[in-house]
């Protein structure tokens, strides 16, 4: 299940094998490290980027890839929750950020698909309607230019959208790429499968640790999606992980001109994109739910995959994929100090499936702050701000959900046994009174896991859709085999070999 994006991708393969000093020490190469690397690189600064695995290879790599300042009908809740003065910083923070994608594309000839495209946000419910109506009341009162329709040339009807013009798609990579050839040229030295695995604080700035080597920093980013540092800072308190499908579809009808999302779930959010021989195909991407939620193909792809063939008859499915994202208990993303406690650390998340603009607000911010100098939008991604705890509704389920997982989910008894469980499947088991995570592959080969999160301890759920381990709690991911395939978790599951217990 490979990403459009990632098809026939190379990687750049450069492990760090020697102890280094530099002046920023970026963790993470996805769109936010190397965002914040142009940026902090341009401005003549030493900056050093270690990546876990590839360049974009993560989130970045398995994105929609719209970029929009129009982030769901975000400006009503704004505008009503902390006022429009708040709402348009907002709105200009994330168009800036589109303008300065678009200014490094120009600049240097990057070739990534970049097109401008209007967004749209519809509804296919009637009751909907008026929260399409109270948002363009809120751009508008703004001073934003906006406008509702009913005309656009989507293969569903629909009751009501609003758009925005002047958006943008890219092909993520692509961009990636580009911009990493710019980083090097400007000197930025990339380490790839290398892995950071903890920040020790010294007299003057950081030592970032890998298994042997050491990178001495002044400063640091922590640029990693989820943030692999627990404490201080707090944040699998403070957010939490939501999956979607992808798929990517040929067909030879007309598709639609500009990038859709509609309101409420079942999400299904279009755009196009162009493949390397020239075609103009179709991405489709929903069936959100919250990572850890147990799932099947039949609840996600396929959904996808049959509504995809109600609408273009001839549909074919050319590959498809999932990806995760964090969600922010206010839906603002946490940019700037990472803790109170740790100076010159810095952190960009939580960006509620918008990051192609937030990663760009956020490594503006974060060069901004180590160059010392203002930066108007700094105060409302503030990373250490309380409010989002006071969103009750939201922690309350966070909690919940933690304490199930946690305390009920490690006492519930198993009565399943190993017969019972079918071939390309899983579950969990109880053996000589030890809890056993079972799959057993199409030809019935067993494979067995501790199912316990290697992050905080709780009991996993069985993902059937992408046939991995996932946590309810704070959406760390483990494949059959036990590999973490996705943070906050840092260490692999305990195999367990089921003819020994
Ligand atoms: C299904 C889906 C669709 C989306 N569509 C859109 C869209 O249309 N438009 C939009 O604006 N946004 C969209 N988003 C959101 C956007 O894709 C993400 O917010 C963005 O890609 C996150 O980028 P990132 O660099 O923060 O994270 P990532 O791309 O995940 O990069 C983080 C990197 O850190 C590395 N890493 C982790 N831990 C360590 C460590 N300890 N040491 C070293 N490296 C480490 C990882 O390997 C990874 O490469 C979507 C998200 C999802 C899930």
């Amino acid at each position: 299940m490979e990403s459009f994006w990632l098809l026939n991708r190379k990687n750049i393969q450069n492990q760090l094998n020697e102890n280094v000093k530099t002046q920023v020490c970026i963790i993470g190469g996805g769109i936010t490290g190397i965002a914040t690397a142009l940026y902090l690189s341009e401005a003549g600064y030493k900056v050093t980027i270690l990546e876990k695995e590839s360049l974009g290879g993560k989130v970045t790599g398995h994105t929609t890839g719209k970029i929009t300042a129009q982030h769901g009908l975000i400006y009503h809740y704004l505008c009503d929750k902390y006022g429009i003065e708040f709402a348009r910083k907002y709105y200009e923070a994330n168009t800036k950020a589109i303008s300065d994608i678009e200014y490094y594309i120009n600049k240097y000839n990057i070739e990534c698909d970049f097109e401008h495209k209007d967004n749209y946000i519809y509804t296919l419910d009637k009751e909907e309607i008026l929260k399409i109506e109270e948002e363009e009341k809120a751009l508008k009162h703004m001073g934003i230019k906006t406008e509702t329709t009913k005309k656009v040339n989507l293969p569903f009807k629909i009751e009501l959208a609003i758009k925005l013009d002047n958006q943008a798609q890219f092909n993520s990579i692509k961009y990636i790429d580009g911009i990493t050839n710019i980083l090097l040229k400007n000197g930025v030295k990339i380490y790839t499968n290398t892995e950071c695995k903890g920040i020790e604080k010294q007299d003057y700035g950081y030592i970032c640790r890998t298994n042997d080597r050491k990178v001495e920093a002044e400063y640091v980013v922590i640029a990693t999606q989820y943030p692999f540092i627990n404490i201080p800072g707090f944040y699998f308190s403070k957010m939490y992980q939501s999956s979607s499908y992808l798929i990517a579809v040929r067909t030879k009808k007309e598709l639609p001109e500009g990038m859709f999302i509609n309101i409420q779930a079942p999400i299904f959010s279009l755009r196009t994109a162009i493949t390397n021989q020239g075609e103009r195909i179709l991405i489709v991407c929903g069936m959100d739910h919250k990572t850890g939620e147990k799932v099947d193909e039949n609840s996600t792809y396929k959904v996808l995959e049959n509504k995809v063939k109600e609408w273009y008859d001839d549909a074919e499915i050319l590959c498809k994929w999932s990806a995760r994202d964090c969600i922010t208990l206010d839906k603002i993303p946490y940019i700037g100090d990472f803790s109170k406690t740790m100076p010159n650390v810095y952190v960009a998340t939580g960006f509620n499936k918008w990051g192609m603009t937030s990663s760009h607000v956020a490594g503006k911010i974060i060069s901004d702050k180590i160059q010392e100098k203002n930066n108007e939008y700094e105060e409302i991604f503030k990373a250490t701000r309380l409010h989002p705890i006071e969103n009750s509704g939201e922690f309350k389920n966070m909690v919940t959900d933690s304490f199930k997982s946690l305390v009920k989910d490690r006492i519930k008894k198993h009565t399943r046994n190993i017969d019972g469980i079918n071939n390309d499947t899983a579950a969990i088991v109880e053996i000589n009174g030890q809890k056993v995570g079972i799959y057993k592959d199409i030809n019935g080969k067993i494979y067995g896991v501790k199912p316990v999160c290697t992050h905080l301890g709780c009991i996993l759920k069985w993902n059937n859709a992408d046939k991995t381990w996932d946590c309810h709690c704070h959406g760390s991911r483990f494949s059959y085999t036990g590999e973490n395939i996705n943070n906050p978790a840092q260490k692999n599951l305990t195999v367990i070999d089921i003819d020994k217990i």
